[in-house]
């Protein structure tokens, strides 16, 4: 006879696991299948999907043991610190992100035995409905579930006619694992990935050339936090070339050629050592079966879900990448919470306002809410309050004077539509701004918050201050 549960998570990513633990909270008999493409070397599934294995938590280790490398090559001399030339020892930063990632992985692992949340070591397919509920196919075995949240994630797109090898010419799993600096660096694509990924190793010493077809950078950022991080980056050595056209690529014996149309249209060309290719990701619906149980796609090859995460199958839930909105770790995890709450018959919720947004460069970008392009595109009548970190002390004596804090209210009620930071630290700052616009705080709420001095929450309180034009250290 077939395993029963009461639910069966497709995907052992952020959307995945977070899913299955709260499910089995709630008292249900849960299961987790991951098809395993991250095994530890005794072919056991790596759970924690992109995010833990080749996404957010690797590349933050990089950002971090570069970061570092700069200040001590850069930063240091100016405090008073003697260190000579720093050297970088490649494999010993890697092994360092490697064995942080096998800390989380085998931790999501410890809170799967805590909770009681059956692991299935297999890929996970749609069989059918029976009145039993539904039948899934896990590697060889067919289990059956009352309810199924896909939760299969996403992977690199790669661009048609460039062959990625995760050497020469790598995606984020590639890039991740690079195993010398390379002199000259090019990447396709100035998203969040290219940006974070050519700040490692640029920081590292190579000569980054960003290409992006697109002719605005960070066109998703408010644009006054696009221009001040533009400039920034190409002070920091970061070359950018905006609205090209990517034309063929090809890898030589010694690296890689690649030829491009710049925004006039004239014909260029750029040699590399090493090419990353960051240009979105896909969903991963395929081998799911999906037509012939009949779940419906968007035509984005998404999983097509309603706002509570419902699929058009009763009993059929999709969460994370897999479904619209922002492909974010944190998204697929609240997602995975309110699925299942929701099938508990509690009152699920997820507010797609209030996920924030970040991009861990140096400086830091962060946002919730609104941009101005935003407000004015909708006719939103809104007041603003621009503050720069260069006023304020915790970020000098950090040596971090760059960036600001924009705070955007409605103009009639004061209530927070968006705030954009871009600074130290603002991946932790921008949570402040979050709490604020889940209660529908206003600026006047955030201004009569006593904050810690010295702080960079300070340059956030001032934000809120200026809204109502009075900051008081600016
Ligand atoms: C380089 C990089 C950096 C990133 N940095 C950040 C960041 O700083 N912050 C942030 O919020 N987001 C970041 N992201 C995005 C983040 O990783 C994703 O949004 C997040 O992992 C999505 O979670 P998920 O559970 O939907 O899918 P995934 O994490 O993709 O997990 C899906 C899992 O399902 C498994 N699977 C797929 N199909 C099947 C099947 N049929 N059966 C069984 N298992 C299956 C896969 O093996 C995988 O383990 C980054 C991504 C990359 C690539």
């Amino acid at each position: 006879m077939s395993k029963q549960f009461d639910v069966l998570v497709v995907g052992g990513g952020p959307g995945g696991y977070v899913a299955a633990i709260r499910a089995a909270q709630l008292g249900f008999k849960t299961a987790c299948c991951e098809s395993n493409p991250y095994a530890d070397p005794k072919g056991e599934p790596r759970l924690g999907g992109t995010c833990l294995n080749v996404g957010c938590i690797p590349s933050k280790a990089l950002l971090h043991t570069s970061h570092l490398f700069e200040e001590a090559g850069h930063s240091f001399a100016a405090q008073g610190i003697n260190v000579g030339t720093p050297k970088i020892d490649v494999s010993k930063m890697m092994a360092r992100k490697s064995s942080i990632v096998d800390q989380l992985t085998g931790g999501i692992k410890g809170l799967f035995k805590k909770n009681k949340v059956t692991l299935l070591n297999g890929h996970g397919s749609f069989v059918a409905k029976t009145p039993e509920g539904w039948q899934v196919k896990v590697g060889e075995e067919v289990v059956v579930a009352q309810q199924v949240i896909v939760a299969t994630g996403s992977t690199a797109r790669h661009l048609p006619g460039i062959p990625v090898d995760n050497k020469v010419v790598c995606d984020n799993v590639g890039a991740l694992d690079i195993d010398s600096v390379p002199k000259k660096l090019a990447i396709i694509g100035a998203g969040v990935i290219g940006l974070e990924m050519g700040s490692v190793w640029r920081r590292l010493g190579s000569e980054v050339t960003i290409l992006e077809a697109m002719p605005d950078f960070l066109a998703a950022a408010d644009q006054d936090v696009a221009k001040e991080a533009q400039k920034l980056f190409a002070k920091q050595g970061l070359k950018f070339e905006l609205g090209v056209t990517i034309g063929e690529v090809k890898i030589a014996k010694k690296g890689v050629s690649i030829a491009y149309k710049d925004k006039s249209g004239a014909d260029q060309k750029l040699d590399a050592d090493r090419l990353i290719v960051s240009v979105g990701r896909v969903p991963n619906t395929d081998g799911l079966n999906a037509e012939a149980v009949g779940l419906k796609l968007n035509e984005r090859s998404q999983i097509e879900v309603d706002d509570h995460c419902r699929t058009n199958l009763p009993g059929v839930w999709a969460v994370g990448d897999v479904v619209r909105g922002p492909m974010l770790a944190h998204k697929a995890m609240e997602e995975g919470v309110m699925v299942a709450e929701l099938i508990a018959g509690q009152a699920g919720h997820c507010n797609f306002d209030t996920v924030p947004w970040v991009i861990y460069t140096s400086p830091e970008i962060a946002w919730v809410g609104k941009t101005e392009q935003q407000l004015k595109a909708e006719g939103v009548a809104y007041k603003a309050g621009k503050i720069p970190f260069l006023a304020n002390g915790r970020a000098l004596g950090m040596g971090e004077p760059s960036g600001f804090v924009k705070m955007l209210a409605d103009a009639n009620t004061d209530r927070i539509l968006g705030v954009h930071i871009i600074g130290a630290n603002a991946s932790e700052l921008i949570a402040e701004a979050v709490v604020a616009m889940e209660f529908a705080g206003s600026s006047e709420d955030l201004a009569r918050i006593c904050h810690a001095h010295p702080t960079l929450s300070e340059v956030v309180h001032e934000a809120a201050l200026a809204v109502d034009k009075r900051p008081l250290h600016f």
